[in-house]
């Protein structure tokens, strides 16, 4: 069966996100699976030049962008086993950032629209096109009004329901060409603008979002952004498939940015000591060290730490933030290291090796979310035996259970209220555990033990593939 991947970042030649891990590496497990799977994204000009060498031109022609004719190429690579074909303009996607500007919705546009004319071009049939959030929510609603695709269906995954690419009404026709019709609320309309993600809740065959509970919480008022209802009205035709992580890249026994590669709780030490090291704290075995890898957003719980800081600074602890975002937050942070130099360091930028050697070097991995649709870093942790301190919401309450003393089961500390004091509580429980040696080699045993590879939740990929095409009727909204 051949699956068309559409997505907007991808590892290894862009992230910003869990979103770019997942479409680097379900797709490996799903090949492994048997299905012909190929991805397809931006040309973006950050993209290493390692790559760009290896793409082979396949074809161009004009894009039209409602009144706009814009120049298409589609350039093609295999890496590791896997076909990606990158979308090329260099006015849309030769700038430094992947998001953020001012045309995102035009940029996006034109991607939905040049994934839909590539589809003649290329020698690669889909039976399935899969899209990810809401850079390709567009793709399904195209495809369904359209008399040329009958044939193809369609999945919608929603990685993070907050970000719905919400444009002005005008976008419609400006962009995509299409009559006021569509401007509906069984449609493309939100609240008197349009709303392309919801292009893609309503017209695609399936959805599916990243874990089980995120997919109840979405159908809430207080998760569901807006779309709750719409959302619950499609519940049949909604799975929530846990995500997973690509065991070859995350792998402490084999993972070429670590000092010391290690399989077993007691070989991050020297790598515990080398992070100290090179963040210019003080190499303290003995010291608990926490570790935070994220952007810095509200969705991301930074204020519960920010409101607590100078409590949790009383404690005998380190704490390593890697991340950026929010400006108010990235500064904060930098002015605490100044105030706590032996205790807090920062690193505001993205370093995916540096990422790994945290990971590798720390004790417990702070992650006190006010939504998480899945969270990558918390397996990322698990694996690399940092334990998890979270707030138990969306796929953070369906991977990590917190440690019960008298059965000896669980692999982190989970705590339920958005509550600065809540989590600053449980940081404290989760240290007077650390402080029991033996107690505490269980709990990092019991975080490294499990399986965070795709095999699993790639199968039910898989399986709802199959009925999707033995599926004769379309979806119709
Ligand atoms: P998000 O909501 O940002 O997608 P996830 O937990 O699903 O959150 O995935 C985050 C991914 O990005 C993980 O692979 C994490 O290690 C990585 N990451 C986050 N911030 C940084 C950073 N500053 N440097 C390197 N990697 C980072």
């Amino acid at each position: 069966m051949n699956i068309l991947f559409v997505v907007s970042e991808c590892v290894p030649f862009v992230k910003s996100g869990g979103l770019a891990d997942v479409a680097g590496s379900l797709p490996k497990e799903l090949a492994k699976q048997g299905l012909d799977i190929r991805v397809i994204l931006p040309k973006y000009s950050t993209i290493s030049d390692e790559y760009k060498k290896q793409m082979k031109k396949k074809a161009d022609f004009i894009v039209e962008v409602g009144w706009r004719k814009q120049y298409c190429g589609i350039e093609e690579l295999v890496h590791q086993g896997i076909t990606y074909y990158f979308i090329d303009n260099e006015y849309y996607f030769s700038r430094e950032q992947l998001y953020g500007y001012f045309d995102d919705g035009e940029r996006f546009a034109f991607f939905n629209l040049a994934v839909i004319e590539a589809l003649s071009y290329l020698s690669f049939q889909p039976a399935i096109i899969h899209c990810h959030d809401w850079h390709t929510g567009m793709i399904p609603f195209l495809l369904s009004i359209s008399k040329n695709y009958v044939a193809i269906r369609t999945v919608f995954t929603i990685h993070n329901l907050q970000f719905q690419g919400i444009m002005p009404r005008e976008t419609l026709s400006d962009l995509f060409g299409l009559s006021e019709h569509y401007f509906h609320v069984d449609q493309l309309e939100y609240y008197g603008d349009v709303n392309l993600m919801k292009g893609g809740i309503v017209a695609a065959d399936h959805l599916t979002t990243v874990s089980p509970t995120y997919k109840q919480e979405i159908q809430t008022y207080t998760y569901g952004e807006g779309l709750h209802d719409l959302l619950k009205s499609r519940a049949t035709d909604l799975a929530g498939i846990l995500n997973g992580i690509d065991d070859a890249f995350y792998h402490p026994g084999e993972d070429p940015f670590l000092y010391k590669c290690y399989s077993n709780p007691s070989g991050k030490r020297a790598n515990k000591l080398y992070i100290q090291e090179h963040f210019g704290l003080p190499k303290k075995e003995e010291t608990p060290l926490i570790a935070m890898i994220t952007r810095l957003t509200e969705q991301k719980g930074i204020d519960l730490v920010h409101r607590v800081f100078r409590e949790l600074m009383a404690e005998d602890i380190q704490l390593i933030i890697l991340g950026s975002g929010e400006k108010e937050y990235e500064n904060f942070f930098r002015e605490m290291e100044g105030y706590y130099p032996h205790k807090c360091k920062t690193y505001i930028g993205f370093d995916e090796g540096l990422a790994h050697q945290v990971y590798a070097g720390a004790d417990l991995f702070l992650m006190p979310s006010k939504f998480e649709p899945c969270g990558l870093g918390q397996l990322i942790a698990m694996k690399y035996g940092a334990v998890p301190i979270v707030r138990e919401t969306g796929g953070l309450t369906d991977t990590v259970q917190s440690y019960n003393l008298l059965t000896g089961v669980g692999n982190g500390f989970t705590f339920s209220h958005y509550n600065a004091h809540d989590m600053l509580f449980t940081i404290k429980r989760a240290l007077s555990f650390y402080q029991d040696k033996e107690c505490w080699q269980t709990i990092v045993g019991n975080a490294m033990a499990r399986d965070y590879s795709w095999t699993q939740s790639a199968s039910q990929y898989r399986e709802l593939y199959l009925n999707l095409v033995s599926r004769s009727e379309s979806h119709v909204f």
